[in-house]
């Protein structure tokens, strides 16, 4: 009967380890040492979509450049990039996960390319 109370400030939190109050911001308990759930690992595992979306419109963009020597099967693989780069912005944007700028810059991006093969076709 000689416990503590605990008083938890707005900014405080439990250790998910040793049940110790500590910073809501920490990322490592100092009283155990023990890594908390991090907010980063979430948002990073949000991002992958926008940065996927990203990686394939750089594809594209960068095939811009290469545009008189596009023969079919060069057309038909941007293309595929361009619409694999919108499917995943799209879906980023929907599920509202972090990343938008890369998203709408995807989706600028493959959608400018997937014009540029329309005209060729
Ligand atoms: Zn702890």
């Amino acid at each position: 009967m000689n416990e503590t109370p605990i008083n938890k400030a707005h900014d405080e939190k439990f250790c998910s380890d040793c049940g110790g109050i500590i910073k809501i911001k920490a990322e490592i308990c100092p009283k155990c040492g023990v890594r908390q759930m991090s907010p980063s690992i979430q948002l990073n595992e949000s991002a992958w979509m926008s940065v996927t979306a990203l990686i394939f419109a750089i594809l594209c963009f960068l095939n811009w450049f290469n545009l008189p020597h596009w023969d079919k099967d060069l057309t038909v693989g941007v293309l595929m990039f361009s619409i694999a780069s919108l499917v995943f912005s799209i879906f980023s944007l929907q599920q509202k996960r972090k990343g938008k700028i890369m998203s709408i810059i995807s989706i600028i991006i493959s959608s400018i390319t997937m014009l540029i093969v329309i005209g060729r076709l």
